[in-house]
């Protein structure tokens, strides 16, 4: 086909047939993440790109492989965001969000552009709700982000999706377990990927992570984060335990889990789903304490979560959820002639302003094609405008489910008839 009329491989159509899912989704997860006092943000979908790639210390597959990164037209390098947290704390830094009072805690809904091989669940450009809460260092914080996670989950309905939670605790911690794993990868060499190899110098933790078969099966008698922590970082990770159990939020610690971006501290966690296959992981998130600095900002607390929302509505749709369905068309408007056309497109343009979906023939259709039309639609009530109509200022409305007629004047009563019948449909 003409490459005119395809898209890019990796991304997707949302047709106006399946918006509804979309807008159920996005509705609940802005409700719920309101009820937690977080307020919207919105920031732009392309950055600077040292916003994304900030010295040389990144070494995640986004950062290094995935980003679309091109020079403008004055050669200064842009990238379309991977990923939500990292404009928002430019956002933040950049309007002094920090110096308003703190917690500052902050919903929103972005696209993410990552150059992915694209599979079921994985695409180059797709959705994520996301949630950044700022200047909030104690456990309950970490505790408060996943119940509202958790809250997104289940009162979309999902099923079957389980929390699993780490926490990767501090540098300072984190410096003895980079030599410890050091260590043990070191008699595993000359077997790993290249990618491992690389990363056993920059961030050994990374290693964790990898999909290949051959390290993956190194990762499991690698020393594991949990017994190298802190006392501050254990005292933190109880502290979100004890919380989730309050909570009655069933979580399991996953001593694997390490996150995709770099910037991540102490507790980390994903909501796994059991139903679409290998890309399950519908939402993670985690604390990073350092990215604000290292951003550019004065040391403040971070913590989030971003959801996948292709793959969350991937789930609803495999557990056959109900979405809140699209309304339907109030009234569909038949008429014969310019006259009885014009006199519709004033009526519905009246009864519009009153909140009713109104339709009627735009397209120069024949009276029995408009009606055709009407059923095609579903609307509610129809109604015949003829000369007759307007000379009497009364129509008969019909509704459509069962042929019932009632007479209704065509005057300012009409919208509060209509109403009324509306209600007893
Ligand atoms: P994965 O391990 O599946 O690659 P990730 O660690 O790269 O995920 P994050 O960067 O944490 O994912 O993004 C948060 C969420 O966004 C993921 O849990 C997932 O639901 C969704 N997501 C990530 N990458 C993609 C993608 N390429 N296509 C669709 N959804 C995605
Ligand atoms: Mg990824």
């Amino acid at each position: 086909m003409d490459i005119i009329c395809k898209r890019p491989r990796g991304t997707e159509d949302k047709l106006p047939k399946e918006i509804y899912k979309w807008r159920t989704v996005e509705k609940i997860a802005a409700q719920t993440a309101e009820v937690y006092g977080c307020k919207e943000i919105r920031t732009p979908t392309f950055e600077y790109t040292e916003l994304f790639q900030r010295g040389v210390g990144s070494t995640t597959d986004v950062v290094q492989k995935e980003m679309y990164t091109f020079d403008d037209k004055k050669g200064r390098s842009i990238t379309l965001k991977p990923e939500g947290t990292a404009g928002v704390v430019r956002a933040a830094i950049e309007n002094g969000l920090f110096n308003d009072a703190l917690p500052l805690k902050t919903y929103y809904f972005t696209r993410c552009f990552r150059y992915e091989t694209p599979q079921s669940g994985r695409l180059r450009e797709f959705n994520q709700f996301g949630v950044e809460v700022f200047g909030a260092a104690s456990p309950s914080a970490d505790a408060e982000v996943i119940s509202l996670a958790n809250d997104v989950i289940n009162r979309l309905g999902v099923k079957n999706i389980s929390l699993e939670i780490n926490s990767i605790g501090c540098p300072a911690c984190r410096a003895e377990y980079y030599k410890a794993l050091k260590n043990y990868y070191e008699q595993y060499k000359d077997k790993l990927c290249d990618t491992c190899l690389e990363r056993l110098d920059r961030n050994p933790m990374r290693l964790l992570d990898c999909k290949s078969e051959i390290c993956s099966a190194f990762k499991e008698n690698a020393p594991r984060i949990l017994d190298y922590l802190c006392d501050d970082c254990k005292t933190h990770f109880d502290g979100v335990k004890a919380r989730l159990d309050a909570l009655d939020i069933k979580y399991t610690v996953n001593p694997l889990i390490v996150r995709g971006l770099d910037y991540y501290t102490n507790t980390v966690f994903e909501f796994i789903s059991n139903d679409i296959g290998s890309q399950g992981a519908v939402c993670a998130g985690g604390r990073y304490n350092g990215l604000v600095e290292e951003i550019g900002g004065a040391p403040t607390a971070g913590l989030g979560f971003a959801m996948g929302l292709e793959r969350i509505i991937m789930v609803m749709d495999s557990q056959s959820l109900d979405y809140e369905q699209d309304a339907k068309c109030d009234l569909y408007l038949a008429t014969f002639d310019d006259e009885t056309n014009i006199y519709a497109m004033k009526l519905a343009q009246r009864l519009r302003n009153d909140g009713f979906r109104v339709e009627f023939d735009t397209c120069g259709r024949s009276f029995k094609s408009q009606m055709k039309y009407a059923n095609k639609l579903d609307a509610a009530y129809c109604m015949v405008i003829g000369s007759d109509e307007i000379a009497s200022r009364s129509a008969k409305l019909k509704r459509m489910s069962d042929g019932e007629e009632v007479s209704v004047s065509l005057d300012d009563t009409l919208s509060e008839k209509l109403n009324m019948l509306m209600m007893n449909i």
